[in-house]
């Protein structure tokens, strides 16, 4: 069975082809600028590389050019489209509707419309995904994966804010959490590389990327996770603030005399690495500003390692102990340097890491100190193949 992913950007559309008879990757694709000139279709087949600049007006012209690009007699992977099973989306925002994946009819896109207020920046996009292939593809099942969901086994006390009860009761305004496909993927993993079912372990997992987001995973059910209503919430990211004092937002309004749209664009696009440090909002860049001796780097970058290790004593304390810590993504699969920031002076906690061992990058490795109690392991996140999982699971039932 062959699973096409999508994951529809409000000028971007992201592609992968898998072959689930192995769960290979057969082919990835990026499609860029789409409504926007210089439009250009990227598509990598092992290794070749494809690049095609033509212009695209909207997500359904964007889905032809992914389909013939697919289909491409030298360059594709499918003889054609009809080897393809089904499509899974991925969907940003399930609000408290979707509590798992979901095949896509009438209703599941209404519910998904109904979730705009709370993501209005992702779901609109991620429909524009889904209505483009159902117009180009009208014969294949197709499935939404959300971000959310994994988050909705959280308690009221995890996913309330203090606010008046009526905000969360007419408004439905409480903690989602962002990342769960990442979430679950690695719990899941991790426990699989421990030789253990991740419903007997108490794992923190650390998902560090351009967004970030930390999940307490007790025996393999989220319960509480650092993104709140918004993926804004949390530790420092690459261009977001985080978690401020909200009351700091009024001062700075009126100071300022600006309002809360340019309050709220500072908070995403300018604060986190790029505000703090002023060098960028990529890791690497304030690590090489750091080295030089740029003191507003450095602190940017210890402001991320002391929030991390915040959370992870915190969501050891409401699980009881830990088992295992988890460390995903960009960052957290790439930077030694964050790692042992992070996890040194933890042996009260019974955390102890390898320094040897912890000198990989980008690869499944168990980096605890011998003495550890606490297992510590990068693993590379994989959300397109959860997603692929979980859309093969889904049609595999209409059958
Ligand atoms: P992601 O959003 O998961 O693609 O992660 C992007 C972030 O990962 C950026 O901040 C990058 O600087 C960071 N990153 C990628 N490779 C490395 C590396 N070798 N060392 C440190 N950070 C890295």
């Amino acid at each position: 069975m062959k699973i096409l992913i999508v994951n529809a950007g409000s000028s971007s559309l992201k592609y992968q082809v898998m072959d689930m008879t192995d769960e290979s990757t057969l082919a990835k694709g990026l499609i860029e600028r789409i409504g926007i000139p210089g439009s250009c279709l990227k598509q990598t087949v092992g290794e070749d590389k494809r690049v095609i600049e033509l212009p695209m007006k909207d997500h359904i012209e964007a889905s032809k050019q992914m389909i013939m690009a697919l289909t491409d007699p030298s360059h594709g992977v499918l003889e054609s489209m009809d080897e393809i099973s089904a499509v899974g989306h991925r969907v940003v925002q399930g609000g408290e509707i979707f509590t798992t994946s979901t095949l896509i009819d009438e209703a599941c896109i209404d519910a998904i419309k109904d979730n705009i207020p709370l993501a209005p920046l992702h779901n609109p996009a991620n429909l524009m995904g889904i209505k483009a292939c159902l117009q180009v593809m009208p014969d294949k099942p197709m499935v939404a994966v959300f971000d959310t969901s994994f988050h909705q086994t959280m308690a009221p006390q995890a996913y309330l804010y203090g606010f008046p009860y009526e905000y969360y009761d007419r408004l439905r305004v409480r903690r989602y959490g962002f990342h769960g496909t990442s979430h679950r993927y690695v719990s899941k993993r991790g426990a699989q590389f421990l030789g253990k079912n991740m419903t007997d372990l108490r794992i923190i997992t650390c998902h560090l990327g351009n967004g970030s987001s930390i999940c307490a995973v007790d025996h393999g059910r989220s319960v509480d996770t650092s993104m709140g209503l918004t993926p804004l919430e949390g530790v420092l990211m690459g261009t977001r603030s985080g978690t401020v004092d909200p009351a700091a937002l009024q001062f700075i309004m009126n100071a300022e005399h600006i309002d809360i749209d340019e309050m709220l664009e500072i908070l995403n696009k300018k604060s986190g690495f790029l505000g703090v440090s002023g060098v960028s909002s990529d890791m690497r860049d304030v690590e090489k500003a750091a080295e030089q001796g740029n003191k507003q780097a450095q602190v940017s970058l210890d402001m991320l390692f002391r929030g991390i290790k915040k959370y992870i004593a915190a969501y050891a304390a409401i699980m009881g102990g830990v088992d295992a810590i988890i460390f995903t993504a960009g960052i957290g699969e790439n930077s030694p340097e964050l790692r042992e920031a992070v996890l040194s002076n933890m042996e009260f906690m019974g955390i102890s890491i390898d320094r040897e061992k912890n000198r990989i990058r980008g690869k499944e490795a168990n980096i605890s100190g011998e003495k550890s109690q606490v297992k510590l392991l990068v693993i590379p996140t994989n959300e397109e193949l959860v997603i692929a999982q979980d859309t093969k699971e889904l049609v595999s039932q209409l059958s």
